[in-house]
Order: structure tokens, then C-alpha cells, then sequence
């Protein structure tokens, strides 16, 4: 058998393929991200949404001697392909195409459940780009070939009293080449080692300048990280990453890898609207690709319109505010849903989509109308849900939508 493996080297742990997996092959523990060699059916469902392609190794190995999960765990590098016992050769042979066509097979039936389940998962978006989006750079600098930054700016951007600690960090790389685009990422390391004596894995951060740099014309982009200080059940943890990063001062060096992302990408035309939903720090890219249109739009070189649904628990707690309560209203029209202002009800972005469901609808009967959600995962389904509420008062039929949407590369999402 071919043996589908997750490159340990290469993983940043994001949790996309587990996400995407349709049967549960994919599991992970504090280590390492790992298929299960007796559920895998190599539907290929997990490999679009990897962003550094480490989900794509397959190691021949006889059937009753696959690697189990177990000894996937304790791994720090896939291990070498053995050569198969004499008279194997021309079975596997055989057997490889039986296996593509299998997969290639697999990977349609999955593509074709999610449309018509609505899956919340990585699945229920786009696994292309707009048709006109600029194409990416991927993976220039790897684990092994990491980049080093500088730090160029660290700010809190959130009030001194508020509870959320987010910081606006700008990295500069001097004379390397570093071309992003607005919707895609980078991962860093931080410097240490964890409980096992193994350097701490990198973490995914999207960039949240546009591609002509956080300062225009210089070869610096910024992100947006907010220091982990509980865990999602409440407990105080101190997040290794984003602690490092939010700590860091002017002139200190950070080791990168990317650019990271394929298909999250803004469309390259003046006339393009973005409608744009995001909690929390998963503002970054909206952040990103608003200034790129506000930079063009100066220019008269973008004329679309932008809508934006933001999420944060109070005012104070939201990354941005300032600069963006200044971004005039007939270039972005903005609604803030914030689920724990005192004196107010308790709203979410999908509670402001509903509300405003005529005025989305319009947008999105355009059809260089552009979908992108980032942020908590549970918004995901929320958003869903809110955007089929649209379509239906609309008068028309939310499969039929989604999957157009889908289709043509126009309904982005980045949730964790
Ligand atoms: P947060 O402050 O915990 O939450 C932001 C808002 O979302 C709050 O108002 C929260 O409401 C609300 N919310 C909670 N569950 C929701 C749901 N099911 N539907 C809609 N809204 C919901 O957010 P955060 O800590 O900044 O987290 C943002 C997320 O973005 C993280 O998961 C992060 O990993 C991800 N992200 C970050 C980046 C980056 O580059 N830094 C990029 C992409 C994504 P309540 O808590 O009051 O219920």
C-alpha cells in the first residue's frame, strides 16, 4: 500500500486536515499530526487546505506493516521508503494505479457531500482562488530553510484596561525576498524546546498589512497576535508563541517560514466587492486587504465596495478600532457585533449579517462579490447558517449558491 504520512518537519499543527478529513483518519496529539493507516481511503480531502504542503507523502510499505499512529507520534522526521521484497515490484506497480484511481474517485465524493450536507468544516469554502487573484508565492523559506526578520514595530492596540492583550507586530526583511499577498500567512517559531526536548513546532499568523508592505514600498508586512493567557476551558496557560512574539522588542530577530496560502486571496479587479465577517484577531487579513483597497482607491484604481462584519467581546477589545471607526462610511460599511458591551444585548457577527440581509443579499447577487470569514471556528457554522437565511429571503436556494459560491473560488474562510 501507499501510505498517506504528515511530514513532522513540516507541520505547523494547524488543524486543517483534521478538520477536513471526512471519515476521521487524522488525529494528533501534543506532538505530532498523524493518519491512521486502516481508515485513510485517500480521498485527497485534506490536502488542499494543508497550507505547507506536509500533508502530501506517501511511503510504499507492505499493507500488515504500515506505521500505526503510535510510532507516528514519537516521529521528528517521516522515516525513509524500504525497498519491497523481491517480485513485490510489479504488484505495487499495478496496484499504485488501482489506488490514484480510487483516490481520484474519493476525492470527488467528498467535494460532492460537503456541498450538499453544508459540513461545517475547511470544506464548506472555496478551495480555489478568485479567478483573478494574483498568484502566490508558497513555501520560499522553510523549516529547514527558515527566514530571519526583524522586529521593526511591537504596539498594544488594545486599551490598557482591557481585558485581551492583542499586539500589532511589524517584521522587516531587509534585502530578502519576501512577496506576500493580502490572505495569506506565515508561521513562526518560537525559541526553546518543549516537554520532550524537541524545538517548540511554528505557529500560523496571518499577515495583516497589504502586499506593498506595512509602510508602502518597504519589505516589511505586520501581524496580529493576542497574548494566550487562558485556555479554551478557561485555565490559566502561558501560550508559547504568541507570549514570545508579544514580548519581543525593536531590533529583535525572528525566524519565519512561508509565505503560507493559496486560495484566500482578494480578487485583483477595481469593480470587486468584499464581504468581510471576522472575530477577534481574525481581523488580520480584513485589515489587510481593506488598506490594499484603500491605497488603490486613492488612485481611483478601486471602486468596489466593502462591507464588513466584525466581532469583539466589548469596544475596548477590538483589534483596530481607531483607524478603523476613521475609515470613511462611503468607502467600508462596518458592523461591529459585540457580545459582551454592559448595556447592550449580546450579539454576534451572524446576528448583524441577518439584520442587514437585504442590503448582503444586493452584494451578493454581484458577481464579483467576494466571501471571506476568519476567526473562531464556531463562527463558521454561524455564518453558514446567517448566509443561507440571506440567500433564502433572497428568493433563491442556498445549495445552489454555495456551490456557485464555492465553485468560483468566492467563499473564503480561515477559522481555528
Ligand atoms: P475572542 O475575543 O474570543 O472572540 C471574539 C468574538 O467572537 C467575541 O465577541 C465572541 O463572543 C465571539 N464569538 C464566540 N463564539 C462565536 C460564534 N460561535 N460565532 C460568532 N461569534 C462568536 O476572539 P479571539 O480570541 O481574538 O480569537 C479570534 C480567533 O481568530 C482565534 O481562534 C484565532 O486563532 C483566530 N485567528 C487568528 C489569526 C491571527 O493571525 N492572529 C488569524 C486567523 C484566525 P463571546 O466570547 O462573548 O461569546
Amino acid at each position: 500500500m501507499k501510505q498517506h504520512l504528515i511530514d513532522p518537519e513540516i507541520c505547523i499543527r494547524c488543524n486543517s486536515c483534521e478538520e477536513a478529513c471526512p471519515i476521521d483518519a487524522i488525529t494528533h496529539d501534543a506532538s505530532n499530526y498523524v493518519v491512521r493507516p486502516d481508515v485513510c481511503r485517500s480521498c485527497m480531502a485534506c490536502l488542499p487546505v494543508c497550507p505547507t504542503g506536509a500533508i502530501d507523502n506517501w511511503i510504499r510499505v507492505l499493507a500488515d506493516e504500515a506505521y500505526p499512529i503510535e510510532e507516528q507520534f514519537g516521529w521528528s522526521a517521516l522515516p525513509e521508503e524500504q525497498p519491497l521484497p523481491e517480485g513485490l515490484e510489479e504488484d505495487a506497480a499495478d496496484e499504485d494505479g488501482a489506488q490514484a484511481a480510487r483516490a481520484a474517485d474519493g476525492a470527488g465524493q467528498a467535494a460532492e457531500e460537503s456541498v450538499l450536507d453544508g459540513t461545517p468544516s475547511t470544506s464548506a469554502g472555496s478551495g480555489v482562488p478568485p479567478w483573478s487573484a494574483a498568484h502566490p508565492y508558497v513555501n520560499l523559506y522553510t523549516h529547514q530553510h527558515a527566514a530571519t526578520a526583524t522586529v521593526v514595530g511591537n504596539y498594544r492596540i488594545t486599551e490598557d484596561s482591557a481585558e485581551s492583550d492583542i499586539h500589532h507586530i511589524v517584521l522587516d526583511f531587509g534585502r530578502l525576498p519576501f512577496p506576500v499577498l493580502e490572505g495569506q500567512s506565515v508561521a513562526i517559531f518560537p525559541p526553546g524546546e518543549d516537554a520532550r526536548g524537541r524545538p517548540y513546532h511554528a505557529r500560523q499568523y496571518s499577515i495583516a498589512s497589504p502586499r506593498d508592505g506595512e509602510r508602502p514600498r518597504y519589505n516589511n508586512l505586520s501581524i496580529t497576535v493576542k497574548r494566550v493567557t487562558r485556555d479554551y476551558d478557561g485555565r490559566a496557560v502561558r501560550g508559547v508563541c504568541s507570549n514570545y512574539l508579544c514580548d519581543l522588542h525593536r531590533g529583535d530577530s525572528v525566524r519565519v517560514i512561508g509565505p503560507l496560502g493559496s486560495t484566500f486571496l482578494m480578487p485583483n479587479l477595481a469593480e470587486a466587492n468584499l464581504l468581510m465577517i471576522c472575530t477577534g484577531t481574525g481581523s488580520a487579513p480584513m485589515r489587510a486587504m481593506t488598506e490594499r483597497c484603500r491605497r488603490l482607491a486613492r488612485t481611483d484604481e478601486y471602486r468596489g465596495r466593502l462591507m464588513l462584519f466584525f466581532g469583539a467581546r466589548t469596544q475596548r477589545e477590538l483589534p483596530y478600532f481607531g483607524p478603523l471607526m476613521r475609515l470613511p462610511k462611503d468607502f467600508i460599511d462596518i458592523n461591529l457585533a459585540l457580545s459582551r458591551e454592559p448595556g447592550q444585548p449580546k450579539r454576534y457577527v451572524q446576528d448583524l449579517l441577518r439584520e442587514r440581509a437585504e442590503d448582503v443579499w444586493a452584494l451578493l447577487q454581484q458577481p464579483e462579490t467576494h466571501i471571506y470569514v476568519c476567526g473562531l471556528k464556531g463562527m463558521e457554522l454561524g455564518s453558514l447558517d446567517a448566509l443561507r437565511s440571506v440567500v433564502e429571503a433572497g428568493g433563491q436556494r442556498w445549495p445552489d449558491v454555495h456551490a456557485e459560491l464555492k465553485a468560483q473560488g468566492r467563499l473564503h474562510f480561515e477559522t481555528y
